[in-house]
């Protein structure tokens, strides 16, 4: 396992603790080593402290031992490198030989901008033979033409079936449990289309900033960081059909079918159909925030979007006239990520109801901070009379499964060892998505410059209740 970036905050808050649990649990071969670059220079030694404090802060407590450590320590190697240096590669080749026959897992947790250099260089050295796999980090490029740019050059050294792309979102449990719901059970199936759904919510919220991130935020936004890949494939698959085998192909295919069903938002729908905000100075649990252009390394002009709601129609037999709607956002009221799907009313009221809940069925499927399901229900109300309130049915994995759940990453590496794509984004589907997502920037870029302000701490601006007020909806969690 060759980690690019290695000394990067994903790198430690994330690789690192995932392959110390592969570790830990017995699902590393022997023979794993874990070979990590960066430009920093670091001793062995220097390294694996570095290493340990991080996975000791981000392991608790009760899985982190010390002896597990020691054998786990002696897999890590570190190498100072400058990827974009192709002189330097000639050096990585007396820790790597070529033509040995082993699986090389090449992770690139570096800016998207040294992906293509970094995968010419390995191949220059002859380090990207047929066991060698490349995984690539989101976001990969910032619109159709430079993800395609990046692709194809990948696409000159990896065939497609060597090329992992990463969505962490799809390797957490609730996300795969979502599949498991739909396609493992006989309930859901006949009711997941537009005569029984109302409309389904996408929310993908962040109680904190841009933190220290405002460089690369200030140049993405939240369509560009969260959108154009969570989001999407999060509506994917909720929306795609049953794939034939659960097998990479096979759910890719449907996937694809997907985002290719997407209406475009394009022209006036732009404005109709998104919102875009921007947090302002605000306050969360009691701490005053800062407006999001008085963060650091942001632009004080900025108008980048730190928020984003929009409406998304699928055009196909299955999904025609159910509003998806889509929210994600940075200094929210709440952190959580959830998809509610909200059926329809019963077609003829019977009964009288108690509270603000109309007489309908919803399904949330939590993502975080907790993971679980829960399934709204009209029951009826104790004592006299027939008269109806919500109550739910609550699936809560913590406590269905006492089993430590796997972090999306441990999971997703192994799957990369193994040569399991089934999780990971196919290139099409990468473009599909840009393809969709760009002229929405486009109208943002061309005539809706400013975007809305909202104050850190709260649900986002009042434009996205209205986007959804039109259409008499509402979010189903808020105010
Ligand atoms: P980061 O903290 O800035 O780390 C970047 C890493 O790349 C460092 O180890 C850096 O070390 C190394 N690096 C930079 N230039 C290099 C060069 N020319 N040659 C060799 N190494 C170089 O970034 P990050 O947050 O870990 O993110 C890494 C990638 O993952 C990005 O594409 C990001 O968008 C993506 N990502 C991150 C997260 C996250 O939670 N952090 C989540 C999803 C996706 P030196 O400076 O010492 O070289």
């Amino acid at each position: 396992m060759v980690v690019f970036g290695g000394t990067g905050d994903l790198a430690m808050r994330k690789l690192l603790p995932a392959l110390y649990y592969l570790h830990r649990d017995g699902h590393l071969h022997p023979d794993t080593r874990i070979l990590a670059l960066a430009r920093a220079q670091h001793s062995l030694e220097s390294y694996r402290k570095l290493v340990k404090r991080h996975v000791g802060q981000h392991v608790p407590r009760r899985d982190f031992d010390q002896s597990v450590w020691e054998l786990f320590a002696e897999r890590l190697d570190y190498l100072s490198l400058d990827v974009s240096q192709r002189v330097a590669f000639p050096r990585l080749t007396k820790v790597l030989k070529p033509g040995t026959g082993r699986v090389r897992v090449f992770y690139l947790a570096t800016l998207p901008s040294l992906f293509a250099p970094t995968v010419q260089h390995l191949a220059a050295v002859g380090l990207t033979d047929e066991h060698a796999r490349v995984v690539l980090e989101k976001p990969l490029g910032e619109s159709l033409q430079t993800a395609t740019r990046i692709n194809e050059q990948i696409g000159q050294v990896f065939d497609e079936s060597r090329v992992f792309r990463i969505d962490h979102y799809l390797g957490k449990e609730a996300v795969q449990n979502l599949l498991a719901l739909r396609f493992g059970n006989a309930l859901f199936e006949p009711l997941w289309r537009n005569a029984h759904i109302d409309h389904v919510q996408i929310s993908v919220l962040e109680s904190v900033g841009v933190e220290n991130r405002g460089d690369y935020y200030d140049r993405a936004g939240a369509m560009r960081d969260m959108v154009q890949n969570h989001l999407l494939q999060l509506l994917c698959l909720v929306a795609m059909e049953a794939p034939v085998h659960f097998e990479p192909e096979a759910v890719r295919n449907e996937k694809l079918k997907i985002l290719e069903a997407l209406r475009p938002i394009t022209g006036m729908d732009v404005q109709d159909r998104t919102v875009r905000g921007q947090y302002a100075a605000g306050e969360h649990a009691g701490e005053r925030l800062p407006a999001y252009y008085f963060e650091k390394s942001v632009d004080h002009d900025s108008n980048t979007e730190t928020f984003v709601a929009l409406q998304a129609e699928i055009d196909n037999w299955r999904w025609a006239g159910v509003p998806f709607y889509l929210r994600t956002g940075k200094c929210m009221a709440q952190r959580k990520s959830e998809i509610v799907i909200q059926f329809k009313p019963v077609p003829h009221k019977l009964f009288p109801h108690h509270g603000d809940s109309p007489e309908n069925n919803r399904l949330i499927i939590s993502l975080q901070p907790d993971e679980g399901i829960r399934l709204s229900l009209m029951a009826k109300s104790p004592g006299r009379g027939m008269g109806l309130q919500q109550v739910e049915l609550d699936l809560n994995f913590d406590e269905a499964f006492t089993r430590r759940r796997w972090d999306a990453y441990e999971r997703l590496l192994l799957d990369v060892i193994e040569g399991d794509a089934t999780l990971f984004m196919r290139r099409d589907e990468i473009g599909a998505a840009w393809r969709w997502v760009d002229p929405i920037i486009d109208g943002w870029r061309d005539c809706y410059r400013s975007p809305k302000r909202y104050p850190a701490g709260s649900w986002g601006p009042e434009a996205a209740d209205s986007l959804l007020e039109r259409r008499g909806h509402r979010w189903l969690d808020q105010r």
